[in-house]
Order: C-alpha cells, then structure tokens, then sequence
C-alpha cells in the first residue's frame, strides 16, 4: 500500500518542487513505484517532470471535482521514471468551486484510495499557501516532508505550518505528522546556514533527515530541460544527494 507524503511549505521558492520531483525521481531508480501529485496550479512539478500541462486535457483539477479518476488523469513520464497527477492554471479555480462542495477536503484522499495498491510512494507537491488545495494534501498524507533553507526567519515561518498540521492530525486525519525537515540549497561555507542548521536539530532532533540538499546550479537547470536533477545530471552533487535522500526515506518508511 502507497505510503502518501506532502512536500509542503508556505513560503514560495523554498524548494518544494525540486524536492518532489527529485525524491520522486530518486525513489524510481531504487524501485519504487512513484506517483506525483502536482497540487500547484503554477504546475512546475508536471513541467519538470517532462510533462506538458498546456496539453494536458484531464488534471488533478478534474479528479478533484470528481469529473475523473486518478488513473484517467495521470501520465506516465518515460523519461523521469514514474506517473503524474498533473495540474495547471485551471486548478486555481478549484478552490472556490469546492467551497460550496461536500467533503471538499477529502477529494483527493478518496480518489487516492483507488489506487493505493499501485504505488509504494505518492508524492503531493502543495503550493506555497495553507489553502483548500494544500488542506487536500494534509488531509490524504501518512506524513509531510518540510524542505527549509537555513536563514535567519526560517524556524519563524515554520510554526504556522507546524499548527496547522496539528490542527489536521487532530480534526481531519490522525494519521498526519511531520515525517521530516529537509535541509535545502545549503551551502556549507556560510556560517549562518550552519548555525540555523544547529539550531534545527537541537530544536527538532531526528525529525531533521540526515541527508542534506546541497546548493547546485545542475538541478535549477533541469527544469528547462522537462528533467528531475536526478535524471539530468545524475553524477551531480545535488542529484546524488536527492537519490541518497530517497534511500533514507525508504529506510524511515519501513520504521513508520
Ligand atoms: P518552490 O516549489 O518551493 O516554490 P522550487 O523548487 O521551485 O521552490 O525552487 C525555487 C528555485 O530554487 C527554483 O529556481 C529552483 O530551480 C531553485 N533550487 C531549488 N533547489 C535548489 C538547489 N538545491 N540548488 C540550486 N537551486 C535550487
Ligand atoms: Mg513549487
């Protein structure tokens, strides 16, 4: 049965959609059977993931107004190794035509429950807000994966996201916690990143990953490319991070 992360952050430019689709990447090449969930209308994680959203004619827009099922609407990406939900610009009217729906924060889960048995990993790329669609997200996730640079206001930011998460583990879905922070675009010269680094494993301890994302220029071209970093450049110092990364996500998993 699927284990179901969300890849969340409020902040934009965090690093979310790398991580979604490099980790989804990286747990292909180990063997794992992947799906993406692309959650944001800006539809970044289809796009680097070598899908064209502008093409696309069923999206996880349609799955959630439940016009489609997950395995209509998805596509199989040949070259990053694993299925697509994807999204573009017609998700963002999805918040408001869901406002006035029943169990609007459970479409996705139901829809996710049919195909549970396909996948070992789906991977829900949330946009940068703490809207209807990421609500959607938290509400189907065993667990969510938060990617943080190491600045100066970044343990500020993380408490909304932090209550908000147990504001769903206790009305919406029990299942739901925090399964770890990830350290993103890091770089080890700068002395601050190191101390915020500190900071979040005294503060944190082992919900910090051991792995750690470092700053590299290979997997901010990818994208151009419809290409996860992994798949790209696959001798890069970013894409051996993110495949070590799956590696360590396969082993929390199994303790989970
Ligand atoms: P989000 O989805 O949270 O908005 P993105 O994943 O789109 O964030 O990342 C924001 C920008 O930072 C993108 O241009 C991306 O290519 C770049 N980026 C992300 N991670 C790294 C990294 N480890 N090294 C270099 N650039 C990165
Ligand atoms: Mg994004």
């Amino acid at each position: 049965m699927a284990k179901i992360f969300c890849v969340a952050n409020q902040k934009g430019g965090v690093g979310k959609t790398t991580t979604t689709v490099n980790l989804a990447a990286g747990l292909a090449k180990v063997g794992q059977r992947v799906l993406v969930v692309d959650l944001d209308p800006q539809g970044n994680a289809t796009m680097g993931s070598g899908i064209d959203k502008r093409t696309l004619e069923l999206t996880v827009y349609d799955v959630l107004l439940e016009s489609s099922s997950v395995a209509e609407a998805k596509q199989h990406s040949e070259k990053a190794g694993y299925d697509v939900l994807g999204a573009n610009r017609e998700l963002a009217g999805a918040e408001v035509e869901l406002v006035s729906q029943e169990r609007r924060e459970r479409r996705l889960k139901t829809a996710l429950s049919a195909v549970k048995d396909d996948y070992d990993f789906v991977l829900i790329d949330c946009p940068p807000s703490l809207s209807m669609l990421t609500l959607n997200g938290l509400c189907c996730a065993h667990g969510v994966v938060v990617p943080m640079q190491c600045e100066y206001f970044a343990l500020e930011g993380l408490s909304d996201l932090v209550n908000t998460i147990k504001q769903v583990h206790a009305n919406l879905n029990p299942d739901l916690q925090i399964i770890g922070l990830l350290r993103v675009m890091f770089d080890p010269r700068i002395t601050l990143q190191n101390q915020v680094s500190d900071q979040l494993k005294s503060h944190f301890g082992d919900k910090v990953f051991d792995t750690v994302i470092p700053r590299n220029v290979r997997l901010a071209e990818a994208p151009s490319y419809g290409l996860p970093g992994v798949v790209f450049d696959p001798s890069s110092k970013g894409a051996q991070s993110f495949v070590e990364f799956a590696r360590e996500m396969v082993r929390r998993v199994g303790s989970m």
